[in-house]
């Protein structure tokens, strides 16, 4: 028999051996020799009041065995000899396309402008160390995408639950911690995910798939509206007649390529700002209301905020407790930040994107004559800014967060984690006032609703500009796009997905549209 219970459990109770047999037993009613097992399904925190609270689900197993199987297995196929789909590009929709190709009979063939893992880590270190950006090797672009050298946060508000259960499960396949399968907010780690993704492409080959690197596509052959080659960087032509086309939403010239063989593409609405970096124990003790140190059971604090401001949304944006500022452009002559953390986030900082909700229809008036490239020209104007402001390297303009709101240059700054270091300059009256007025007032409005969240203790980095795609590419109900056959757009950077596990969703189903016929 297996009962399912939910279990409260305070921090005390937490370090007591077996507390969760105790608790089930108690609850049950039953001695606890009679409980064969018990797993969690669900771990989740509970820290709204100062006695901080566990909350467990469990399954609860009765005179029979804990099984230890997953819910979905991966079915791979010798796929070396099976009909092609190419794929262009390895992040999380790349990857899971590729996967489920083969699940599927299909071969898939993989084109990935960036390097292999290790060899990507190379040029990480020139971006933080000399401020040199490899436009094919960078925090987006490279083995795993955008998704590589990221938090790996787990958290997406989108679609069937049982889908993601089978991105996660896939995740633990390729080596992930099955921690990620019952925590309420599942990440994995910058320090972990290459390995991850490193396992993914073992077997992607294994099963007779291909994954080629260094390999940028430059060109779409078509003909009579078919897509029917494929031209590389050194101006090969691989035949291709299903073609997923997974580039993220740093691809800027997949997005110019599109727009100048005029294959329709959109403006599409998105979000930019800043990313705020706070002492991690002033974010501890918010959220867990303790002075000094938190205690050692619980993970870094995180935190979720949302105002609306002249009626448009501020909100924090990928936020990485223990984790690090990294320079995420993918061209010289740009400063973009971003955030990671390590798997155990204990790094002493905490940062998060703070952005303003822009919209493509009527807030870049003065952009009107870039037409459907106008929010990707006005991304990246505000990425050029940051770049003159920083110093012309991939040193970050900076201010105290103080400063920046009530409109003062900073003398200093704070210490940062932020590698390349930051300049002292006036975001508040560099950034548009769109974004930097809107900012101001989200940022009191958040030192209201976190006591100690508005401090001079804590750095705004400019600029927070690639929180998604500022350009979607259409497509119709077979997911193909409806100009050209044999074309499918998948991923972020068609505008289909937000984060790691929708757009991996997205990859799967943008293999399943592409084998129909096939
Ligand atoms: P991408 O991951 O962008 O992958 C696209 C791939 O296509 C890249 O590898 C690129 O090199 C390749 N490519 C581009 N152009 C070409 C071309 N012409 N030819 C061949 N290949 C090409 N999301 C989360 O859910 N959780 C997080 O914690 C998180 N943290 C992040 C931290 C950072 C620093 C960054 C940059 C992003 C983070 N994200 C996070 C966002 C997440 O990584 C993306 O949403 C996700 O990777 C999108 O997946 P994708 O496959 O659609 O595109």
């Amino acid at each position: 028999m297996i009962k399912e219970l939910q279990l409260r459990v305070n921090l005390k109770e937490e370090e007591t051996p077996n507390i969760l047999l105790i608790k089930s037993a108690e609850n049950l009613g039953m001695s606890r020799d009679k409980i064969s097992g018990i797993k969690v399904l669900r771990k989740s925190i509970d820290a709204r009041k100062p006695k901080i609270i566990l909350n467990y689900k469990v399954a609860v197993y009765i005179d029979e065995p804990v099984p230890k199987t997953s819910e979905y297995t991966f079915d791979y196929k010798d796929v070396s000899k099976a009909k092609p789909i190419h794929i262009v590009g390895f992040g999380p929709a790349g990857m899971y396309a590729a996967l489920r190709c083969i699940e599927l009979g299909f071969k898939p063939i993989v084109l990935e402008r960036g390097k292999n893992v290790q060899d990507r880590r190379r040029d990480l270190r020139a971006i933080n160390q000399d401020h040199f950006v490899n436009e094919d090797s960078n925090y987006c672009f490279g083995e795993g995408g955008a998704g590589t050298y990221s938090d790996g946060k787990l958290y997406t508000r989108s679609l069937k639950r049982g889908d993601v259960r089978r991105i996660f499960e896939n995740l633990v396949f390729h080596g992930a911690t099955d921690q990620i399968l019952v925590d309420a907010h599942p990440h994995i780690g910058t320090n972990k995910l290459p390995k991850v993704v490193q396992n993914i492409r073992e077997t992607i080959i294994k099963y007779g798939g291909e994954v080629h690197f260094e390999t940028r596509v430059i060109d779409f052959k078509i003909k009579n509206n078919k897509i029917h080659a494929i031209q590389l960087w050194n101006n090969a032509e691989l035949p291709a007649t299903r073609v997923i086309l997974a580039t993220g939403h740093s691809a800027r010239d997949i997005f110019y390529l599109l727009h100048n063989k005029k294959i329709a593409i959109e403006a599409k609405s998105f979000a930019m700002g800043v990313r705020v970096e706070h002492p991690q124990h002033i974010i501890d003790s918010i959220q867990y209301h303790c002075s000094g140190k938190r205690n050692e059971l619980l993970p870094a604090a995180s935190y979720s905020l949302v105002q609306q401001v002249n009626n448009r949304g501020v909100y924090s944006f990928c936020m990485c407790p223990g984790g690090f500022i990294v320079p995420a452009a993918t061209a010289n002559g740009e400063v973009v930040v971003n955030g990671m953390s390590p798997s155990r986030r204990n790094n002493q900082f905490a940062n998060s994107g703070i952005v303003v909700e822009l919209n493509a229809a009527k807030d870049f008036p003065k952009y009107e004559h870039f037409g459907v490239l106008k929010a990707l020209q006005y991304q990246k104007d505000l990425e050029r800014l940051a770049f003159t402001a920083g110093g012309r390297t991939q040193t970050a303009p900076a201010q105290r967060l103080t400063d920046f709101v009530e409109g003062r240059l900073s003398v200093d700054l704070n210490p940062t984690s932020y590698q390349p270091g930051l300049k002292s300059a006036p975001l508040h009256a560099l950034l548009p006032k769109l974004i930097g007025g809107n900012l101001r007032q989200g940022f009191k409005a958040f030192g209201e609703k976190m006591k100690g969240y508005y401090t001079a203790e804590a750095n705004v980095v400019g600029v927070e500009s690639r929180t998604s795609s500022p350009v979607s590419i259409p497509r119709n109900e077979n997911l193909e796009h409806p100009q050209i056959k044999g074309l499918f757009p998948c991923g972020e950077g068609g505008g289909y997905a937000g984060g790691i596990v929708s757009a991996a969703m997205d990859g799967e189903r943008c293999a399943e549209a592409a084998a129909v016929g096939l």
